[in-house]
C-alpha cells in the first residue's frame, strides 16, 4: 500500500507512542515493521520512537524490537482491554510485567522509560470495570515503586481515569491520544501530567480535540501515531507510522497557533523531560 507523501520533513520529532510489534505491519507492509523503520521511518528524521505494549507477551517483543534499533525506547504495561483476556489473576499478570524491570539493569537493558499503556477502556463490550480498576491500581503502585512515567489509555472513561490518576500523587505521566475536555486537560496539567496528541487531531470532526490544544499548557504536549491505528490525513485508514507525524505536527501547530519548527521543538523537549530521554 502506497501512502501520501508530502514535502514535509520529520526531522527532530518523537514518536511517544507506537506498536511496532503489532501483526498489522507484517500484514501490510512488504517486510514488515522492520522494513518500514529502516527504509521509511528513520530515513524521514524522526528522532526517536517510544514503543509500547500491551500484555506481557507482546511487552517482550516490544523490549526486543527496541534493543534492535538506538532510536528506540519501550514502555510494559498491560492494557484495559488485553487485561480482560489474561488467563491469570491480577497479581499473576502484573507479576510478569515487574520481572522486566524490577532491577536498574534491566530497565537499562530492556530500555524500559515507562509503564503503560494501562488505563480504562469502556468502549469494547462486554466491559469488566473491577478487573480495569485492580490492573491499573496495581500499574500505578508499579511505576510509583520504580519511579517511572506512565502512558494512560483513556477511553471513553475520563471520570474514572482522572480520579483514579489522582489517587496517586507522586507519579505522572501521559494521557495518551487525549480525547477529554479542555478543562480536564487543564486540571491534568495543572498537577504535571502531560497530553499526547495523536493523528485524530487532523480529522475534520475533531475540532474539540483542536479546541484541546489550543487551549492547554504547552509545556505539557507531546505527540504520537499510535500506530499501525489513527493515521492522520492525508493517509486516514491506512497503515501508520512515525514518518506521518509531519501531518499530525502540521495540524497541532496550526491548532495551537505555533510554527511547525516550534511544535517539533516543543514536543520534542517535553517527550524528553518526561521519559527521561538523552
Ligand atoms: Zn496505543
Amino acid at each position: 500500500m502506497k501512502n501520501n507523501v508530502e514535502d514535509i520533513s520529520c526531522a527532530g520529532i518523537i514518536d511517544s507512542h507506537a506498536h511496532y510489534f503489532d501483526r498489522r505491519f507484517e500484514n501490510e507492509y512488504e517486510g514488515g515493521a522492520d522494513a518500514l523503520l529502516t527504509d521509511v521511518v528513520f530515513p524521514s528524521g524522526i528522532e526517536a520512537v517510544i514503543n509500547v505494549g500491551t500484555n506481557p507477551e507482546n511487552c517482550i517483543c516490544c523490549i526486543e524490537q527496541a534493543k534492535k534499533y538506538d532510536k528506540m525506547y519501550s514502555a510494559v504495561g498491560i492494557h484495559p482491554e488485553d487485561c480482560q483476556h489474561l488467563s491469570g489473576d491480577v497479581h499473576t499478570e502484573v507479576a510478569k510485567i515487574r520481572a522486566l524491570l524490577d532491577t536498574e539493569e534491566k530497565r537499562k537493558n530492556n530500555k524500559i522509560v515507562a509503564i503503560g499503556e494501562i488505563g480504562f477502556d469502556y468502549y469494547w463490550q462486554p466491559v469488566d470495570r473491577e478487573r480495569q480498576a485492580a490492573f491499573f491500581e496495581a500499574q500505578l503502585e508499579l511505576a510509583r515503586e520504580f519511579d517511572l512515567p506512565v502512558i494512560i489509555h483513556d477511553r471513553e472513561a475520563h471520570g474514572d481515569c482522572f480520579e483514579t490518576a489522582l489517587k496517586y500523587p507522586e507519579v505522572r505521566g501521559v494521557f495518551h491520544s487525549y480525547s477529554g475536555s479542555a478543562e480536564m486537560a487543564r486540571e491534568l496539567t495543572k498537577r504535571g501530567w502531560y497530553i499526547s496528541f495523536s493523528g485524530v487531531v487532523t480529522f475534520k470532526n475533531a475540532r474539540r480535540v483542536r479546541e484541546v490544544a489550543a487551549a492547554v499548557d504547552r509545556e505539557r504536549v507531546l505527540i504520537e501515531t499510535d500506530c499501525p491505528y489513527l493515521s492522520p490525513e492525508p493517509n486516514r485508514g491506512k497503515l501508520n507510522s512515525s514518518a506521518n507525524l509531519c501531518y499530525t505536527a502540521r495540524a497541532l501547530a496550526e491548532a495551537m497557533g505555533l510554527s511547525f519548527e516550534d511544535t517539533v521543538e516543543l514536543t520534542r523537549a517535553n517527550t524528553k523531560r518526561l521519559f527521561g530521554l538523552k
